[in-house]
């Protein structure tokens, strides 16, 4: 079964001179690591079967990538480790595909009347943000609306790509994906985490959205352009969670769905001078077998690029660390 980190809040690593600040490390947790629809059973309990969803806690605050499946394990873990305490919790989301937000209605802290959670996103593909939350809790598809939890829940669209989240700097930069779709950059004091559940990096071979299999010069300098302006954006990020859905042979298949292989995010990442990638939004089709065989041939062309960079695939239940700054 998956296995639920203990994660100690307040950790004391040093005992620090009087009056000084305890450092806290910024730690990820991965809640979800899947894309597309949960796959529960006994082929995939190594990596999880749970749709995207990552917690990160930095600098006081509790921040949630994504909505996935894996957000009602975070709901168990929070009310275990607060129980009654208020939670003040922030929602990033990369976009509104039914993988992405699912687990929203089974969160138990929007039960709670004392937590807050401040949902951020850009406006879904037709309609607005709220709307599309809402939408997926409308009779007939669940038994208690989204204006009516007792929670204190504010749903907000970001209309710029820079914005803050307390101390925490975030940055948004546009995914190749259909319909409207981002990805973040974090930056705590412990370092940077950039998150692209869902992206198809743009290569010669696979031009953006819209120019499929197309190609001219013109498809192909677009290409090389946009692939210029996300290595920008992941420069020196000290960990990354993309989306490697496919390995290469199955990409030529899918070229232009929206989703990335492994060859070209481990390149995309070696570019960057990202330090550590984790390898994301698992194929519902993929067992654990095939999984560690994707993380292999990572570290297989990591090791062929001479690159110092760190590289596994993501699994559900496992926390990260970052230092704390000092
Ligand atoms: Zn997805
Ligand atoms: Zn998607």
């Amino acid at each position: 079964m998956n296995t639920v980190p203990i994660i100690d809040h307040d950790p004391k690593p040093c005992k620090p001179a009087a009056g000084q600040p305890v450092p806290v490390p910024t730690r990820l947790t991965f809640w979800g690591v899947r894309g597309s629809i949960p796959t529960p059973g006994p082929t995939t309990v190594h990596y999880g079967g749970n749709t995207t969803c990552v917690e990160v806690r930095a600098d006081g605050q509790i921040i949630i990538l994504d909505a996935g499946t894996g957000l009602r394990l975070l709901g168990q873990q929070l009310i275990a480790e607060f129980d009654e305490q208020p939670l003040d919790l922030t929602l990033l989301l990369t976009h509104t595909h039914w993988d992405h937000i699912q687990g929203l209605p089974f969160f138990i802290p929007v039960y709670k009347p004392k937590s807050r959670l401040h949902i951020l996103g850009y406006e879904g593909s037709r309609h607005g943000l709220e709307v599309v939350l809402a939408g997926q809790m409308e009779n007939p598809f669940f038994p208690i609306a989204l204006h009516e939890v007792p929670a204190n829940v504010r749903i907000e669209e970001l209309k710029e790509v820079n914005f803050s989240i307390g101390p925490v700097r975030a940055q948004a930069c546009v995914a190749n994906h259909p319909g409207i779709c981002v990805g973040y950059r974090l930056f705590t004091s412990g370092g940077s985490i950039a998150f692209f559940p869902d992206n198809e990096p743009y290569s010669e071979t696979s031009p953006p959205h819209g120019l499929p299999g197309d190609p001219t010069a013109d498809a192909q300098a677009r290409a090389r352009s946009e692939r210029q302006r996300l290595i920008e954006f992941l420069r020196g990020a000290d960990v990354l969670i993309m989306d490697s859905q496919y390995d290469c042979e199955e990409y030529r298949r899918h070229a232009g769905w929206g989703h990335g292989c492994v060859k070209d995010v481990v390149s995309l990442a070696i570019e960057a001078r990202v330090k550590r990638l984790f390898l994301f939004h698992h194929d519902p089709n993929h067992d654990d077998a095939k999984i560690r065989q994707m993380e292999a041939q990572a570290r297989e062309l990591v090791a062929a690029s001479n690159s110092s960079l760190e590289v596994e695939a993501a699994r559900e239940g496992v926390t990260f660390e970052l230092p704390a700054a000092s």
